[in-house]
């Protein structure tokens, strides 16, 4: 059976890249019945915000991608979470020593130090491993600190298969004998995730292409252990442009974010399920389910994923479009509420704006004009297409009062046949009537809606008001 692992550390938000790899693994493991599991990797203690898995949960959730076993569930293999599992890592960190696969090491070689190392590429080739393992043991036995790293011992190249980047070759003299397990007994993410993986019988890894050049190392341990390696599956990075990688570090946007600028979960999913994979036909929109139906990993793509936000805000539109409007208003009703605090047919300004937003977002910036008139200059009602200037627009909107004053039943239909007599009785083009209102409800030039929309939506009262400013403006 295919086992796929999502292994996120809990850093606080949900990384673009992060569930584009869980889509990934979720979708191999889906498509081929397999079961999807949920791994919180948090041994680095510096790096642990609080509440931070509660966000893992809820962005999986929230996107539909469910999990079969993880630390909320339970499971066959657990823990699932890296901190509860220190002994099981303890363990087998002094088993791999006896199989020669690492050593102890008293060296003060500190953590920063190691850092700089891997900086500047520079291998760290440990002194320790010389020291004959009876004498390190009485070191140990008689409390002297120490960590766990491994032995590289083999000589040559190392050769292994990647699902999308093929077969890859690294010399073993550029692999460092880095720390397996440190003084506090807590492994590195080096040991863990291979320890994990072959314990919780994880068939497919899916990660991050920056995870290659350290595969040897793993493909060492699980030698050492006797144990088979999983099939690897290393997806290129998301990048923001050609040069960088999208990092949320800089500031770029993270599944949190992007939710609440406005973009609908599922489009998100869609979005991202095509950065770096296609499905060789020309179809773009995929729900969760579709995707389970044809998805295949032979066609992840190994050039580097650009993350495209107009394209992500084009999708999100066909989204938005594709709501019954019943499922629009409710995702609406809270902008509403945070822009409005004036009474407003709101059912209906949901239909208006159904068709014409791309994000929630725009909701707001389209709609200004509805809580508060913008002081507008009188130069607005000039327009050449409709014909209309100053004078037109006054003695339009003179007329047009009276009239809509008189409509009783107060919608579009109603409104729009009034005033198209109004403009046939005054030998006027419907323009010249229905653009200088269209202003003067909303002191703007482009608005959700025409005329008529607008004043459904703000409600006779506002309508015949703004009407009566614009005629105080004219005068
Ligand atoms: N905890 C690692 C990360 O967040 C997981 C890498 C992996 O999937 O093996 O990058």
């Amino acid at each position: 059976m295919i086992r796929t692992r999502f292994a996120p550390s809990p850093t606080g938000y949900m990384h673009i890249g992060n569930l584009r790899t869980a889509l990934y693994e979720y979708l191999i493991a889906k498509s081929q019945n397999g079961r999807f599991i949920l791994r919180i990797e948090d041994t680095d203690q510096k790096r642990y915000v609080e509440g931070a898995t509660d966000i893992i949960y809820s962005t999986l959730k929230r996107v539909g991608m469910n999990w079969d076993e993880g630390p909320d569930i339970g499971g066959d293999f657990g823990p699932y979470v890296q901190s509860q599992r220190k002994n099981i890592y303890t363990e087998y960190a002094h088993k791999l020593v006896e199989l020669g696969g690492a050593h102890y090491c008293f060296c003060s070689q500190t953590e920063a130090d190691e850092q700089k190392d891997e900086e500047q590429n520079i291998k760290f080739q440990d002194p320790c491993k010389l020291i004959p393992l009876d004498e390190a043991k009485k070191r140990i036995a008689a409390g002297e600190p120490y960590v766990i790293r491994q032995t590289i011992r083999k000589k040559g190249t190392s050769v292994f298969k990647d699902v999308v980047y093929g077969e890859i070759e690294i010399d073993y003299d550029e692999l460092d004998e880095g720390v397996l397990l440190k003084s506090d007994g807590m492994p590195t993410y080096n040991f863990a995730n291979v320890v994990d993986d072959h314990l919780m019988e994880i068939t497919h890894v899916v990660r991050g292409n920056e995870y290659i050049s350290s595969t040897p190392k793993y493909n060492l341990i699980y030698e050492d252990f006797g144990w088979e390696p999983p099939v690897y599956v290393h997806v290129p990075q998301v990048m923001k442009d050609a040069q960088h990688k999208l990092s949320k570090r800089n500031g770029d946007a993270s599944f949190q974010d992007l939710v609440a600028k406005g973009y609908l979960p599922e489009a998100i999913l869609n979005y991202i399920a095509l950065l770096g994979w296609n499905p060789g036909t020309e179809q773009e929109i995929f729900s969760l389910e579709e995707l389970k139906q044809v998805f295949s990993m032979e066609r992840l793509n190994k050039s580097p994923a650009i993350f495209d936000i107009a394209k992500l805000t084009w999708m999100n539109g066909c989204y938005i479009r594709a709501l019954s409007p019943q499922d629009f208003h409710k995702l609406a009703i809270p902008y509403y509420e945070k822009a409005f605090t004036h009474p407003l047919n709101l059912e209906f300004l949901s239909t208006v704006l159904q068709p014409r937003v791309e994000t929630l977002a725009d909701i707001v910036t389209q709609t200004d004009f509805l809580e508060k008139l913008p002081d507008y200059d009188v130069s607005l009602f000039q327009n050449k297409k409709m014909k209309t200037d100053e004078a037109i627009a006054k003695a339009s909107l003179e007329k047009a009062l009276p009239v809509i004053s008189a409509v009783e039943e107060w919608s579009n239909e109603a409104l729009f046949v009034a005033l198209k007599q109004l403009a046939e009785t005054e030998g006027l083009k419907n323009g010249q009537v229905l653009y200088p209102v269209r202003i003067a409800l909303s002191g703007k030039e482009t608005t959700p809606g025409g005329a008529t929309e607008l004043a459904v939506i703000l409600g006779k009262d506002e309508t015949l008001n703004r009407i009566k400013q614009a005629l105080a403006k004219l005068a």
